[in-house]
């Protein structure tokens, strides 16, 4: 009797002790499925994003499937006609900035040699927006181009509507956030606690990170530009870089089950220049990423009281990161500057004009703080420095000092 009591006792220890488990590694907003979820590692049938309901009940299991792979009855020695590039062995990179990178649009690498012009002054990272067809034809002969020339490739970009399509809006306006006055609406972003939007997150998240798949390993699946909230009752508790952290665990999660050394942004950005998450920690593997599109650009970003745009002054801007960098090592962080951004200079509307961030002195200070900090990745927009650029001004001698000056930094 006294034996059979114990074996209770243990019994009920082991079911608390797992329950505890259970519930620490997946709190109750994190709905989703990762074992259903990994089966859309498949080749997939209807291929790419998930819009329309061909999932209907995407959470369930099949409890027809089996939980083993079976081995492939036909091995084919040569499986794929077109092979992904071998995985890229980037040379040891004895400098302190390890990644010196711009963000550039597919027209800007088109009509400028880009990868001549990185050669020159050490750029060794391209972001590539506007592709005509990302993971297309055109897409993998860049990329291999670029990694023959030394270049690493990623994709730095507004994913939110990627992630959850607009068009689901019609049928589904329950996995689109809702606005202060507590209507549903599709502008931008989505309900994140809702357990089917985070199936569909995870899910596409798989297709869009096999498609934008970057050579560094470095994703970014950002909310929508200057994105806000979703105010319904499970959502408002969370602040706007909460929200977002939820998503990035997802995210993170879908991608480590195609490449195990995937790492996903953090962005500290416009309404997510925030103080860290309290309610919602990062998984393993996000980084932090600080974007201060407030700041001004003729004072260093370490002049506190400089005011900038949205009500925030380079103090505040400064702290979040600072904040953060208590939470995220500063040895993955990236800065994404704007001391290129030829899109900023022009308001973002053609024609191109010239490149008024630039400020040498300020830009050497810049990086002075940020290497300060222990921050060892920068990227810098340089969209639209292209050949219109060139045409335009003849001068992009300040792209050679950009890449000269993470180049030649020491500490
Ligand atoms: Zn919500």
């Amino acid at each position: 009797m006294k034996r059979f009591d114990i074996s209770i006792l243990l019994v009920l220890f082991a079911l608390v002790f797992t329950a505890l488990s259970c519930t620490e590694k997946d709190p109750a907003w994190l709905a989703y499925n990762k074992s259903t979820a990994k089966q859309t590692d498949r080749p997939s049938s209807g291929g790419g994003i998930i819009e329309e309901d061909d999932d209907p009940d995407p959470g369930i299991p099949d409890p027809g499937e089996d939980p083993e792979p079976e081995p492939d009855p036909d091995p084919d020695p040569d499986p794929d006609p077109d092979p992904d590039p071998q995985e890229p062995e980037w040379p040891v990179d004895n400098h302190w900035f390890q990644t010196r990178g711009v963000v550039l649009t597919w027209e800007d690498v088109q009509t400028l040699d880009w990868i001549a012009l990185a050669k020159t002054c050490g750029i060794n990272t391209f972001s590539v927006n506007n592709f005509p067809s990302i993971g297309g034809k055109a897409w993998k002969e860049y990329v291999a181009n670029c990694t023959k020339n030394g270049i690493r490739i990623c994709y730095e970009d507004h994913m939110g509507s990627q992630l959850i399509p607009r068009s689901l809006f019609k049928n589904h306006p329950e996995y689109f956030r809702m606005n202060e006055s507590g209507v549903r609406t599709d502008d931008v972003n989505f309900c994140v606690t809702n357990p089917e939007v985070q199936q569909r997150v995870y899910d596409n998240a798989i297709e869009l990170g096999k498609a934008y798949a970057p050579t560094n390993h470095r994703y970014y699946f950002w909310g929508d530009d200057f994105g806000k909230k979703c105010h319904c009752p499970n959502c408002k508790q969370y602040t706007d870089v909460e929200q977002w952290l939820i998503v990035e665990n997802i995210v993170i999660d879908a991608l480590r089950t195609i490449d195990d050394k995937a790492m996903l942004a953090h962005l500290l950005y416009d309404n997510t220049m925030q103080s860290p998450s309290t309610k919602v920690l990062p998984h393993e593997g996000i980084f932090l990423q600080f974007a201060p599109i407030h700041r001004k650009w003729n004072y260093p970003i370490s002049n506190s009281s400089v005011q900038g745009g949205a009500g925030q002054t380079h103090g505040y801007m400064t702290n979040c990161l600072k904040e953060h960098l208590r939470i995220f090592p500063a040895e993955t962080c990236e800065v994404l500057e704007y001391w290129l951004d030829v899109t900023m200079s022009s308001g973002w509307q053609k024609p191109v004009k010239k490149i008024a961030q630039w400020y040498p002195s300020v830009y050497q200070q810049d990086i002075a703080y940020y290497a300060s900090l222990g921050i060892r990745h920068i990227v810098t927009y340089g969209m639209w420095i292209g050949g219109q650029y060139y045409q335009s001004f003849g001068d992009i001698q300040f792209v050679k000092d950009y890449g000269n000056g993470l180049l030649n930094y020491t500490k």
